[in-house]
C-alpha cells in the first residue's frame, strides 16, 4: 500500500478541492476506511450563487462559437491528461475501484478521450425543405444552463459525460456530484478549470437536497441525471416548474442470454467482465445470466474459473483488478440479496460471504447458481459482485422473463454464431442489446434506456442534440 504523502500530485489536489480544517465531510477511503480528506457540503444559497454565476457566463461561452470552444474542450482533455495519475489515485481510493484494469486509469483516460470525442463531434444544421417555395432548416442552438447531478459508481466518466456535450454545445454547467464520491469530481472539474474560462463549469458538492433545488432552479433549462431510478422520478417531480428538458440514465438490471450449443470457455472471461466491471458497480452491467440447460453447468464452471483467478483487494496494490464495494448501504444490499438467494436455494458457487480478510466493505465474487425469477436477487438490482444465474430450456421463454423487468438499460445475447445472436438481438427490450459482450461503451455511440432506465440519448451527435434547442429557420424558396 502507498501512502498518499509519497504521491504528492495527489495530496495538493486534495488540499486544493477540500474543504478548510473541521469544516466539511471526512471522506475514506473505501478500501482501507482511513480519511482521504475533508469535503465541502454546500448550501442551497451557494448553489443558487452558482446557478446566477453560470448563467451570467453563458453568453460569453456560446459567443466564442463551435471551434473555440472544441478549443478549450481539447485543452481540457490535455489537463487531465497531465494529472492523470493524481486523479486515478485519488479516484481509486475513494471510489474502491483499482488503478489497474477496466477501473481508475481507465476512467480517468476514457474522460480526456470522451472530450476529444465532443470536440470532434459536429452538429451540423439539417436543411429539411429547399424548393422553389420554401427553404427550411433545423439548426441547433446553446439551452443556457444544464444542471448536472452524477452517480458514484463512476463518478468523473459520468460528469463528463454530462458536462462535456453541453460546454460543447454553449451551455454552461453547475455539477452537484454525489454525495459518496465528491472530491473526485472537484478534483476533476478543479483540473478542467485550469484552462476553462471562469464559471463555465461550477461544482457545487452536497446531499440530495442540493440535487432537487438544482433540477427545480428557474434558470436551469436542462438537467442531466444519472442514478437511481427512485431519484429519477423524484427528478421529474422536481422540473414541473421550470419545464427543464431532463435527460435521465438511471438503474437497471440487464440480462445476458446464453444461448443453446454456446461454447463456454470461448465466452467466460467476456461474460465475467461485462457483470463484474467495477466489481459490479456499473449501471450497465449484466445483472442477470440466463444460460440454456445445455451449456449451463459448463459456463457456471468456466465463470468461476475466471472468478478465482481474478485478484480483488485494495485499488492503489498493481495486481489487484476488483475492489471493494464504494459504501456501507451498497454492501449491505449484496450481503442482503445474497442471504435471501441463499435461503431460496440459490447454490453458491464462488464467494457467498464477506470477504473480512480484506477489509469492512469487500465482498468475493459470487456465483449463484439454480435461482430463479421471483427471487429478490434476479428480480432487483444488486450493483455489485454477485450474479445469479438462472436456467432455461425454451428460448422463447428466456426471452419472456429477461423483458419483464420494469427497466431496460442494457442486454445481451450470447451465441457461437453471432449471426443466430444478432437474428435474436432485437427482441430484447433494452437501449442497447450486445452480441457476445456485455456493457461497452463508445463516446460515437449513443446510450441510454427505456422503461423505467430512463429516456433520452447520450454519446455521438445525439448527445449534442440532447443539450441543445432546436430551432427551425424557415423562409422563402428558391424562386424568390
Ligand atoms: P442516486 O439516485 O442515489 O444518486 C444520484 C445523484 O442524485 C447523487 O448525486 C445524489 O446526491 C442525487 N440526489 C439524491 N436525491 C436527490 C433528489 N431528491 N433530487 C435530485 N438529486 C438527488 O444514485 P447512486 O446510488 O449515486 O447511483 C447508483 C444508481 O445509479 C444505480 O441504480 C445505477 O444503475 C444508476 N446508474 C445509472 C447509469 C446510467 O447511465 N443509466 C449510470 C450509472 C449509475
Amino acid at each position: 500500500m502507498s501512502d498518499p504523502i509519497q504521491f504528492p500530485a495527489e495530496a495538493a489536489l486534495i488540499e486544493r478541492v477540500q474543504a478548510a480544517d473541521g469544516e466539511g465531510r471526512e471522506i475514506l477511503d473505501a478500501a482501507t476506511r482511513e480519511v482521504i480528506g475533508r469535503a465541502p457540503v454546500r448550501s442551497c444559497e451557494d448553489l443558487d450563487d452558482a446557478v446566477a454565476r453560470a448563467k451570467a457566463a453563458q453568453p460569453a461561452w456560446e459567443a466564442l462559437g463551435h471551434e473555440q470552444r472544441c478549443e478549450y474542450l481539447r485543452k481540457a482533455a490535455d489537463a487531465i491528461d497531465a494529472n492523470a495519475e493524481a486523479l486515478a489515485r485519488l479516484l481509486s481510493r475513494e471510489q474502491g475501484k483499482p488503478l489497474n484494469g477496466p477501473n481508475a486509469r481507465f476512467e480517468v483516460g476514457g474522460c480526456s478521450a470522451w472530450l476529444r470525442s465532443n470536440a470532434a463531434t459536429a452538429l451540423e444544421p439539417q436543411v429539411l425543405i429547399d424548393d422553389e417555395h420554401l427553404h427550411a432548416e433545423l439548426v441547433y442552438k446553446a439551452l443556457g444552463v444544464v444542471g448536472a447531478i452524477s452517480p458514484w459508481n463512476w463518478p468523473m466518466m459520468i460528469s463528463v459525460w454530462q458536462i462535456g456535450p453541453a460546454l460543447r454545445m454553449g451551455d454552461t454547467v453547475v455539477i452537484k456530484p454525489s454525495s459518496n464520491t465528491p472530491l473526485s469530481v472537484l478534483a476533476l472539474v478543479s483540473v478542467m478549470n485550469e484552462v476553462l474560462p471562469p464559471d463555465v463549469l461550477i461544482a457545487v458538492p452536497g446531499p440530495g437536497e442540493l440535487g432537487a433545488r438544482l433540477a427545480s432552479h428557474p434558470d436551469v433549462a436542462k438537467v442531466m441525471f444519472t442514478g437511481s431510478t427512485e431519484v429519477g422520478r423524484r427528478i421529474v417531480e422536481s422540473t414541473a416548474g421550470n419545464l427543464a428538458r431532463v435527460t435521465l440514465e438511471l438503474g437497471g438490471n440487464d440480462a445476458g442470454i446464453v444461448l443453446p450449443g454456446t461454447d463456454a470457455s470461448a465466452i467466460a472471461q467476456d461474460l465475467f467482465w461485462g457483470a463484474f466491471i467495477n466489481t459490479g458497480q456499473t449501471c450497465a452491467a449484466m445483472k442477470r445470466l440466463y444460460v440454456h440447460d445445455s451449456v449451463y453447468e459448463d459456463v457456471v464452471q468456466a465463470l468461476a474459473e475466471v472468478a478465482r483467478q481474478t485478484p480483488m483487494g485494495p485499488g492503489l496494490d498493481e495486481g489487484n483488478v476488483l475492489g471493494p464495494l464504494q459504501n456501507k448501504a451498497q454492501f449491505d444490499t449484496v450481503e442482503r440479496l445474497v442471504e435471501d438467494a441463499k435461503a431460496h436455494g440459490g447454490r453458491v458457487v464462488t464467494g457467498g460471504a464477506p470477504a473480512t480478510e480484506l477489509g469492512e466493505l469487500f465482498y468475493p465474487v459470487t456465483l449463484v447458481a439454480d435461482v430463479t425469477d421471483g427471487v429478490a436477487l434476479v428480480d432487483e438490482e444488486q450493483f455489485g459482485p454477485v450474479l445469479p444465474i438462472i436456467r432455461y430450456t425454451d428460448v422463447e421463454d428466456a426471452f419472456a422473463r429477461a423483458n419483464a423487468a420494469e427497466v431496460g438499460l442494457g442486454a445481451s445475447v450470447w451465441s457461437s454464431d453471432p449471426t443466430e445472436a444478432r437474428a435474436y438481438a432485437t427482441r430484447m427490450q433494452s437501449g442497447t442489446v450486445w452480441i457476445n459482450a456485455h456493457g461497452g461503451l463508445h463516446p460515437m455511440v449513443p446510450f441510454g434506456g427505456v422503461k423505467g432506465s430512463g429516456y433520452g440519448l447520450e454519446f455521438g451527435v445525439e448527445g449534442l442534440k440532447s443539450v441543445a434547442a432546436p430551432q427551425v429557420v424557415s423562409g422563402p424558396g428558391r424562386k424568390h
